[in-house]
């Protein structure tokens, strides 16, 4: 088999053993890689009874089969697990160079399991595996930890660490790498907090083996002219992500004071331009990436220089306009706070500007916190922010996430906890926005922006028009999980226009698989059918109600900005769940059915949830 390594990597924290075991060619051919392989080892390994944070969770970490070879953009990596935020499955994917050292130390995914008796570094160096002690890093902040990590073995490594949040189980802390990338979302930084893993290191030095270099190499070629002759090359790249600032303002959508709105006055002291223009000090890519997002940036918060990667547009929606936060070098100095901590920007702006509100409205008090907060006021934040990462007084309630916090704050609270399943919502206030809407409430992993992003499409096609929406978000759900699939970017696919055919003519000549493009969008599907399916499995009662919206965003109509009066109603949001659950071939309560799943190859699925209709 061609393409892959042909092996999967299983680490045993408990045992200190590790295996490597076969990778079976239906496997490849049936689930790609990627969030394909996490999410189909998850279903099959995983009982329901198991917990989060129980040693019998497992983490898994796929690259793609297009990983690591020459072509733009070829640096993500997945992880997946039983989450902590909804219970339910969870991943998250990241760039840097992960993806690539673990192609080139010979492994298609690595499986970790049980729990380490110390804090331990899992080091892979080709086939030498070691559970190293790292009770020397516990409690090192994330960069800290990367950079002494590779001081003391070899900067040859890619090392992924946990901050602090990850160590004291913060149920949305992320894994850190490169010095500025994340897996943000979902808290996969807390299981492996719960299973004492400080980091993951890895080195390798083998080949990859194509079925056809040279055809590769050539189609590899002509994907980076491709790259390199559009329009939006030249245009998107200065200000990566944070470009779209402007945009989602104009449109009214701009996540502001916890939802309350969708314009932020001040939008312009915080969005791409001025960030260029104000901090950032060059560009910083991921792997083979010919569009760097990365923008490396030197700040100053109180008279002190600090230097991170970003802010990117999600940072700056969700700490900037979130938590009303209206200075490029604030919002750049909170993203160090929470990158370092090892907090997900977007869960953790979310939770903040929760904690805000809550407080303006007197359901916390001074006493709950200690001192008193503000939206507006940077020092409120970045104090919320150690004290989650510590878990320490108020901090240890909004550890759990805006929906377990309002369940214990009650008095309304519900109504602006802003999240679906358990996961706090990204940065595009939907709710004059119905496709991105739906795009929120049928996430596999709860309320995340990178499942489907549709809001151009709300845009274009008409925002008090129903009609659509699904079929969009569905084919969006498709496109862009496929890419975490094969281990790629989607980036140059959604702001410079690349080409999706030549991906499908690509791989075959990688793989010796004879799929193109469409071939592989069917595989998406069928992943999706498996994600919702895991969903049934372990979360207990799981159905449409898991896939409402807070109340925000169908009972209080948009009160300021471009979109002023306008919003969803309740009626819209049940009208667009059964469309989307009719053309998914799922009931009304939101199941797939059994002839849905049989039709996309999941049989063994039908058996598992024991499905009679
Ligand atoms: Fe990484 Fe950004 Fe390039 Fe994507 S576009 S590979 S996230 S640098």
């Amino acid at each position: 088999m061609k393409g892959y390594a042909g092996q999967i990597l299983r680490v045993n924290l408990t045992t200190g053993q590790s295996r490597t075991e076969p990778l079976s060619e239906d496997m490849a051919r049936n689930f790609l890689g990627g969030r394909g392989f996490v999410a189909k080892i998850l279903f099959d390994e995983l009982d329901p009874s198991v917990e989060p944070f129980s040693e019998e969770n497992i983490v898994v970490m796929a690259p793609g089969p297009l990983s690591g070879l020459f072509l733009p953009s070829s640096g993500k990596i997945h992880f997946g697990t039983k989450g902590p935020a909804t219970g339910g499955y969870a991943d998250s994917n990241m760039g840097g160079h992960m993806a690539s050292e673990l192609r080139y130390a010979g492994y298609d995914a690595l499986i970790i399991e049980g729990k380490a008796d110390k804090p331990c570094v899992v080091m892979i160096d080709d086939d030498r595996i070691q559970i190293l002690n790292a009770e020397k890093y516990w409690g090192m902040k994330s960069f800290e930890a990367e950079k002494a990590i590779k001081d003391d073995y070899n900067d040859e490594f890619q090392v992924a660490t946990i901050g602090p949040a990850g160590e004291n189980l913060v149920k949305y802390a992320c894994i850190s790498h490169d010095f500025g990338r994340q897996a943000g979302r979902t808290g996969i930084g807390a299981v492996l907090g719960s299973k004492n893993v400080k980091a993951i290191a890895v080195r390798g030095s083998q080949d990859i083996p194509l079925q056809d270099v040279k055809g590769a190499l050539k189609k590899g070629r002509q994907m980076f002219m491709s790259a390199f002759k559009k329009p939006g090359f030249k245009e998107w790249t200065p200000y990566g992500t944070a470009g779209v600032t402007d945009w989602v303002n104009e449109v009214g959508s701009f996540p502001t004071k916890n939802f309350y709105t969708g314009y932020f006055d001040d939008y312009k002291k915080i969005n791409g331009q001025t960030m260029r223009e104000a901090i950032t000090i060059t560009d910083k890519a991921c792997f083979n990436c010919p569009i760097p997002c990365g923008k490396y940036a030197k700040a100053s918060y109180k008279g002190e220089d600090i230097y991170v990667e970003g802010p990117e547009y999600e940072t700056i929606a969700l700490i900037g306009g979130n938590c009303m936060i209206d200075d490029i070098n604030e919002v750049a100095y909170l993203n160090l706070v929470v990158d370092q901590l090892g907090i997900d920007s977007i869960s953790g702006g979310n939770v903040v500007a929760f904690a805000l509100e809550c407080y303006e409205k007197g359901i916390i008090t001074k006493e709950d916190v200690g001192r008193e907060i503000k939206f507006g006021d940077t020092d409120s934040a970045a104090y919320l922010f150690e004290l989650i990462a510590k878990r320490e007084g108020i901090g240890d309630l909004l550890a759990e996430g805006v929906k377990i916090a309002a369940e214990k704050l009650g008095q309304d609270s519900a109504k602006f906890a802003i999240h679906v399943k358990g996961l706090e919502v990204s940065g595009y206030e939907p709710r004059y926005n119905p496709a991105m809407l739906l795009s929120f409430m049928t996430a596999d992993v709860g309320a995340h922006h990178n499942r489907s992003w549709a809001i151009t499409y709300d845009v274009a096609s008409g925002r008090d028009n129903l009609e659509g929406k699904a079929d969009k978000v569905i084919e969006l759900q498709h496109i862009r999980p496929l890419f975490d699939a094969l281990g790629l970017c989607r980036l140059p696919w959604v702001e410079i226009g690349f080409e999706l055919e030549l991906y499908g003519e690509l791989f075959p000549l990688v793989t010796g698989i004879d799929y193109d493009w469409d071939d592989l969008i069917g595989i998406s599907e069928r992943i999706w059918h498996l994600t919702r399916s895991f969903n049934v499995k372990h979360i207990p009662g799981f159905g449409r109600d898991w896939d409402y919206p807070p109340a925000r965003f169908y009972e209080e109509k948009m009160p300021s900005g471009p979109i002023e009066g306008k919003g969803v109603s309740w009626d819209d949001v049940e009208w667009l769940l059964d469309d989307y659950y009719k053309k998914r071939g799922w009931t009304e309560a939101g199941i797939p059915k059994k002839a849905t799943l049989k039709k996309h190859g999941l049989d063994f699925v039908v058996h598992e949830l024991a499905l009679t209709e």
